[in-house]
């Protein structure tokens, strides 16, 4: 039996479109908004703001029974810290997240925000204090003011517009036929990967929350786009302790450590300089990268030419 810390099937939702749903935070807890009632974490205590301390002590997990997917994860992120995850595809970075969010319990070991147990204090209180920008950011069927606004109740509207101008997309808000209460979603003007995304940054300027997980999109971005984004990420990250699960590694340079996973494991760990130098994993991942980017941009000069 998968252990699912949420009332799923409470909320009608098939197992599919619940997992879908999982590590995008903002959604869950829209959905749990309605049966708050149903989700016993509620009556446990508040967690108590400390600074941002996230601390993964031997963590061992596992969606299914018999196929382990962390081994004896272990690491710290120390307060106003950013901390980044690269890995291969499937190697556990995106579920770090989720069970920091306490989306599921750990099998072994524990997860703690200053000090206190993911699975002692109330989801709303844990999920209030982390802002999510999710790989692909979902939007609700609503106007782009709303979608922003989602991030703090009682937002006004000068609110919303100065996150959005913080999140780098108030001047294309402004170009849409009825600017913030244009209609986006299924239903409305279909945002492109990166908008959405800078919408999701918005949203979280907004929430300002001391804890921040970026989720970096694995399409790729026009290299403006990718920049604009990234600087907006670095002024967000400024003093709050942030997990980045990269999928660039030019993004995550900076990073005051760097954690390489492998199949569920950190093999190594360290500052961009430090793994350079230690000719591991990450040594040649960047290399490999490197020699994409060349051949990208030498591809991107033949094809410009005439
Ligand atoms: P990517 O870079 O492709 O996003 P990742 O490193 O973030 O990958 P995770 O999403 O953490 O990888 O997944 C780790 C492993 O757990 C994968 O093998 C994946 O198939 C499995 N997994 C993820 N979610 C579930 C789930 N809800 N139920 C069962 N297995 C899952």
């Amino acid at each position: 039996v998968i252990q699912v810390c949420l009332p799923l099937n409470t909320l009608g939702l098939s197992f599919r479109q619940a997992r879908e749903a999982l590590i995008n935070a903002e959604r869950m807890s829209e959905l749990l908004r309605y049966p708050p009632e149903s989700d016993p974490a509620e009556a446990l205590p508040e967690l108590h703001f400390r600074g941002g301390a996230v601390e993964f002590s031997n963590v061992d997990f596992s969606y299914e029974p018999g196929r382990q997917i962390l081994h004896g994860v272990d690491f710290r992120i120390e307060p106003g810290a950013t901390v980044a995850v690269v890995g291969g595809s499937g190697s556990g970075k995106s579920t770090l997240a989720r069970l920091l969010l306490h989306f599921y319990d750990v099998d072994g070991g524990s997860v703690k925000v200053d000090g206190q147990d993911v699975r002692s204090v109330s989801h709303k209180s844990l999920r209030s204090m982390i802002g999510v920008v999710p790989q692909d950011s979902a939007l609700f069927n609503n106007t782009i003011a709303y979608n922003i606004a989602y991030g703090r109740a009682g937002a006004t509207p000068a609110d919303v517009i100065e996150a959005a101008k913080a999140a780098r997309i108030h001047e294309l808000i402004q170009s849409l036929p009825a600017q913030y209460d244009t209609l986006v979603g299924e239903r409305g003007v279909k945002l492109s990967g990166g908008e959405r995304q800078r919408i999701a940054i918005a949203r979280a300027v907004l929430k300002n929350p001391p804890l921040l997980v970026f989720d970096e999109a694995t399409s790729a971005l026009d290299t403006r786009t990718e920049r604009a984004i990234q600087e907006e990420l670095d002024r967000l990250a400024q003093g709050r302790s942030t997990l980045i699960i990269a999928h660039r590694l030019s993004t995550i340079v900076a990073a005051d450590m760097i954690l390489v996973m492998d199949h569920g494991r950190i093999v190594e760990r360290g500052s961009h300089g430090e793994l350079l130098r230690a000719k591991g994993l990450y040594a040649q991942m960047w290399s490999l990268q490197r020699q994409q980017s060349e051949l990208d941009e030498s591809g991107s000069r033949l094809t410009a030419q005439p």
